[in-house]
Parts: structure tokens; sequence; C-alpha cells
């Protein structure tokens, strides 16, 4: 199977391998020394001298983690949603009682950060500023740095879904002044589902001591405590703890750049031969298409589901579908974590000669 979707992605052999590793104590040294190399893993990616906290959740999970230990029922916050894991952060904020503002852009459109920054010009009492990183649903990214600017030269906080981002591309934490920030081990991470990863800052802390929004499970100051002994809370997803200690290695031996530049070359090649079949990308501005996932639109008149479903079957190439009002209108082809280039010819080779057969059928 050539897995193209944006998550999960395919795992590499040794990481699998890792993750038949026999149970351990999950309280005692051995355990201790993984978590120990892990979160220095994630230290090391996220560009972050705090510990990175991993809580064991998909990154739903972990995004709600973010929301739930930084604010209290009421709080006022700004959502700023470009995509369908916009809205979702948005429903989880509203779902513990924020009192949530809405800068929603049309699907394929990046934020611009000056209006973030008139946006809280204009109501000071917003508290935090929701924002994804890259909009898994339409392929953009945002510019988050130039974002963060705005909501920091504000002193607000700024929480950061980067589930589809951290890893694959840059998002330095500290160099960006962000404040919660979250990610995913079935993304770009080589790993499977399980585990998120949530960054919060001096300032995310201090708003923590304050926050009352419920919360037990991922009460974040329990697992920061847990950490100092190198222990979770609870009873951790080991097994893909075994696999992130493992994908590390990988990861540090392939060295961040050139992992950023293999994702880069990805995005640019793909985006490339779509557009040479006459295809549009769903991102309307291609400054901000995403380099771990380009969305584009079915031409008119080609029927695209079949089109995924003949793929899958015949070639074994799984295609990302729309999500939400774009199901049936897009595909998304994953390049995220761990894929070399020919994963992703093979694929859009396939695509193009289905779309040319159906094509030559109209
Ligand atoms: C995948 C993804 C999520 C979280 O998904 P889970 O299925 O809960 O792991 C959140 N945000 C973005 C941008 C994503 O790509």
């Amino acid at each position: 199977m050539n897995l193209r979707i944006p998550g999960p992605t395919p795992v590499p052999d040794e990481v699998l391998a890792a993750t038949a590793g026999q149970m351990m104590n999950h309280r005692g040294p051995e355990f201790a020394q993984i978590i120990r190399r892990v979160t220095d893993g994630l230290n090391w990616v996220f560009g972050s001298s705090n510990d990175v906290l991993s809580i064991t959740t998909s990154g739903t999970g972990g995004l709600e983690t973010a929301v739930v230990n930084t604010l209290s029922p009421g709080d006022r916050v700004l959502s700023v949603s470009i995509g369908s894991f916009g809205d979702r952060l948005k429903s989880i904020a509203k779902t513990y009682g924020a009192d949530v503002v809405s800068y929603a852009l049309e699907w394929g459109d990046a934020a611009d950060p000056a209006v973030v920054g008139k946006m809280l010009d204009d109501d000071p009492s917003i508290k935090a500023v929701m924002v994804t990183h890259n909009e898994t649903s339409t392929g953009v990214t945002n510019p988050l740095e130039a974002i963060a600017r705005e909501v920091k030269q504000r002193n607000r906080l700024i929480i950061v879904d980067a589930v589809s981002s951290m890893s694959s591309v840059p998002c330095p934490v500290e160099r960006w002044n962000l404040d919660v920030v979250v990610s995913g081990s079935q993304k770009g991470w080589m790993a499977p589902p399980g585990l998120a990863f949530v960054y919060l800052s001096e300032a995310a802390w201090t708003a923590n001591a304050e926050a009352k929004m419920p919360r037990f499970y991922f009460d974040a100051a329990r697992t920061r405590d847990s950490l100092a002994k190198l222990q979770n809370p609870w009873t951790p997803a080991m097994s893909v703890y075994y696999a992130m200690d493992r994908a590390f290695e990988m990861m540090r031996a392939e060295g961040l750049e050139s992992i950023f530049t293999r994702h880069e070359a990805a995005g640019s090649y793909t985006r490339e031969r779509v557009k040479r079949w006459g295809l549009k990308l769903v991102p309307t501005d291609e400054r901000y298409a995403s380099n771990t996932v380009t969305a584009v639109w079915w031409p008119d008149g080609v029927d695209g589901k079949a089109i995924s479903k003949r793929a899958r079957e015949e070639f074994g190439v799984v295609l990302g579908g729309g999500q939400g009002k774009l199901e049936g209108k897009i595909f998304r082809v994953g390049h995220l974590g761990w894929f070399g280039h020919d994963d992703i010819e093979q694929a859009l080779d396939v695509v193009e000669k289905l779309l040319n057969e159906a094509k030559a059928a109209v």
C-alpha cells in the first residue's frame, strides 16, 4: 500500500519493530530513560527549553488539553479558522464555555496577520487567539510567525494546532514566541497514533495557574509534575513511546534541516505536477500552499470518488478525500513523515493515468 493520506502516515520497519517491545514497569528506571530520550527529542524538534508534555490521546485530545489548561469559562477567545481543523478547535473552546469571536476564512485562504492584529485592537478583552498552523483539510499553511507577532505585540496568548506541521516544516516555538503548541505522533513523526505532544510557554503556565475550565485526565500541571519524575500520571501508550524513541534516532540521523528540505521538495513537486495536468489547487494563494499535504480540486465532469477507488483497489494508492463541505470535490496527497520521492511519484503517476482514462471516456 502507498498510504498517501495526511495521517496516520506510514511507519518505517525499524519503528514498527520497536513497537513490538515487551511491556515494562511504566514507573520504573528503564521506562524513565525512554521518557527522557523522547522528551529530549520533542524539545529538539519544537525548539523548546521547557520539557514538552506527552499525553496518551490523539491530536484532538492534545487540542482539548491546550484549551482547558489555559482558559476559563467566559474568557473571550479569537478563533482563526481556515478549515475543518480550525473549526474543531473553536468547537472545543465553545464546549468548555469560552466566549468565542470568529475570524473565519473561505476554505483555501490563509489568515491575514493584519486582520488578527486589528481584531485584537478592536477588542482588548480577547485573552487568547487560537489558530491552525497547517490546515490539513485545505492544504494551507498559515503565516504563523507573522500572526504570532501580532498576537504577542498585544500581549495575548496564542494557542496553535501544529498537529500536521511540527517536525515536517519549521515551527520553532520559542523563536516564534508561541504559547501553547500541539502535535500528534501519527502525522510527521513516523510513528503510530497514540501520543499527543503539548508545549506550554512561561506565559501559558501563568495562565494555567488561573484557568478554571474543568480537567482531570488532561490536567497539564499533573502531567508536568509526573514528567519531573520521568513518569506519566496515568498508564501511557508505552508502545508508541518505544516507536518515538526509535523514530528520533532516524530523525537525528537525517537532521532537521534535511527533513524540512525533503518536505519542501515533495510539496513543490506535487504542486507542479498537478498544475501541469491543468488541475487547480485548493489553496488560493500558492505562497501558503502546504508542504505536508497537497489539496487539489477534481476537474469538472470527473468522478473523483471513482478514481480514488480505482487507485486504491488496482494500484494500492490510498489518497485522502475532502472533509466536510469538500467531500467528493477534492483529493489530498499526504507527503509528511516517512516517505521518499518515489512514493510521491508513484502515487501521482497513478492519479495521472486514471485521470487521463476518465477524460478519454467523457
Ligand atoms: C490530524 C489533525 C488533528 C487531530 O486529529 P486526531 O485524529 O485527533 O489525531 C488536528 N489538527 C490537525 C491540523 C490535524 O491534521
